[in-house]
């Protein structure tokens, strides 16, 4: 079975970047009937962040991310915190010292600090001399006996077959060891290991058996390959995730944006429509589009998460940077609005949000509470492409049109006094006539538009401001029919009367 394993620092609010890890291992964890773990990587006390673990969690539970193994859940690899497991980090530095393949450095960081510079003059690639590789075995037990402080390197030189680093995505990783430290710290004089050591130890104790992660720590995969072969355990498969980009191609910062996936959560996206717009990205199978924004007859790109589940092949992802276009979310989240309405118990979901945004933007109208927000929803249909529009679209129906505002008045002085009350009189008659007993429906209010033009003498252009002058006071909005249709015919005739007065 396969185990996969998501491991976030808890440095501070999740990320776009990280969810997208997440998203890649439930998927793949998923497709292949296998699960996957939460595991907190917190053994960096100084960078630790309040707060982020809840936000981890928080944000995995909003997209439907639901981790087989972890905090709050247990599970037989627990437990889930590094901070939890140095003791094991400690024996494995242990076991590496005994093989010959670490050893103890009493170096003091100005020392280190002195001699990376004196190699850097010298133009070396090294970041360390090894001085204290040649310490005789009495020596260093004598020092160690002294209370000496000291960390665990590991001994490049002592890398039993260098494993050739290969990645599912990346391939074959060239120069790799290039740009590693000379004999990386494993443990520190603190005891607590370097990301290094505890994640490969957590990752082989814990049974991992692919490890996908973002592309930022592929430099580090040869040095990961070349502990495991100091281990004599076999590694995992390894797949990289190419960084994610803005839609010009720049690479995704903090500094550029708000990319945490909470501030996603606050600003109304659907989270099955996040998921889709993450998964495309370095999706090969699916390649973004510039002109995606326009909503294409073929469905292909609208996926939930069980349909991305199913399409889903490691292979298909590319290494060509995963590029995050605003306006493809916005696209898909439009989409997947709609087809969620067709399920009874997410349109309760979405109607709620409605209702309750509404109410906190209108408190006081009395239509909160004769409207039902189901229907109101449904009939609204496509016409949102976020929840957090829907108090703005839906405005005139709970706030009445108020005729002295600025731009009211300029509306209006677009047309004689006598256009104006032309055409809201000859609506009232149309709409109330009860001979005609006026279907109230879209299409039907539509027509009724024409039956207006042509009793008045008016072109469209001109009936339909009218209108909606005097229904919203508004110069934007919803089609004056759809106005009329979502008003209901009381509320109509009521603003059109006032409208005259
Ligand atoms: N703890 C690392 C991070 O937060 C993840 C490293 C890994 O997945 O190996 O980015």
């Amino acid at each position: 079975m396969v185990l996969l394993r998501f491991a976030p620092s808890p440095t501070g609010s999740l990320h776009l970047g990280g969810l997208r890890t997440a998203l890649f291992n439930h998927i793949y964890a998923k497709k292949l009937g296998g699960k996957w773990i939460l595991r907190i990587e917190d053994t960096d006390a100084a960078r630790f962040v309040d707060g982020s673990i809840a936000d981890i969690r928080r944000s995995l539970d909003w997209a439907g991310l639901e981790y087989d193994y972890g905090p709050g859940k247990g599970g037989p690899h627990a437990p889930y915190f590094q901070s939890e497991r140095r003791d094991l980090y400690q024996t494995y530095a242990r076991k590496l010292l005994d093989a010959g393949h670490a050893y103890r450095c009493f170096c003091t960081p100005d020392r280190l600090a002195e001699t990376r510079t004196m190699l850097q003059k010298r133009g070396s690639h090294a970041t360390y001399d090894r001085a204290c590789l040649h310490l005789t075995e009495e020596e260093v037990a004598r020092r160690v006996r002294a209370g000496e402080r000291s960390m665990i390197r590991m001994n490049d030189g002592s890398v039993p077959r260098r494993p050739k680093p290969k990645d599912i995505v990346f391939g074959d990783v060239r120069d790799a060891h290039a740009s590693l430290p000379t004999d990386p710290v494993l443990l520190k004089s603190d005891l607590l290991p370097t990301y290094h050591l505890a994640v490969v130890v957590d990752d082989h104790e814990m049974g991992i058996t692919h490890v996908l992660r973002g592309e930022e720590w592929l430099p580090s995969l040869p040095l990961h390959l070349d502990l495991y072969a100091c281990l004599a355990v076999p590694p995992p498969e390894f797949a990289h995730l190419p960084l994610l980009r803005n839609a010009d191609g720049s690479k995704m910062s903090k500094r550029r944006g708000d990319f945490a996936v909470s501030s996603y959560i606050e600003k109304g996206w659907e989270p099955s429509a996040v998921l889709n717009w993450l998964a495309l990205a370095g999706w090969g199978g699916n390649p973004v589009t510039s002109t995606a924004h326009t909503p294409s007859p073929e469905q292909s790109e609208v996926l939930t998460l069980p349909e991305l589940i199913q399409q889903f092949e490691l292979t298909s992802l590319t290494t060509r940077g995963s590029v995050l276009d605003p306006q493809k979310l916005t696209f898909l989240n439009r989409r997947h609005l709609l087809a969620q309405m067709q399920d009874p118990n997410a349109l309760k979901r979405i109607a709620d949000d409605a209702m309750r945004l509404t109410r906190e933007r209108y408190p006081n109208s009395d239509a909160l509470d004769t409207t039902d927000f189901a229907e109101l929803v449904r009939r609204m249909d496509g016409r949102f492409t976020n929840i957090n529009s829907f108090p703005d679209l839906v405005a005139f129906l709970f706030c009445e049109p108020d005729y002295t505002t600025e731009e009211a008045r300029a509306m209006k002085s677009r047309f004689t006094d006598e256009e104006y009350n032309s055409v809201i009189q000859a609506s009232i008659t149309l709409l109330s006539d009860p001979e005609e007993e006026i279907t109230w429906d879209e299409l039907t209010l539509y027509g009724m538009l024409y039956d207006l033009r042509d009793q008045c003498g008016l072109p469209l252009k001109k009936c339909a401001p009218i209108l909606r002058h005097a229904l919203t006071a508004e110069k934007v909005g919803l089609n004056v029919s759809t106005t009329m249709w979502l008003l209901g015919r009381s509320k109509t005739l009521a603003r059109l009367k006032a409208a005259l007065e």
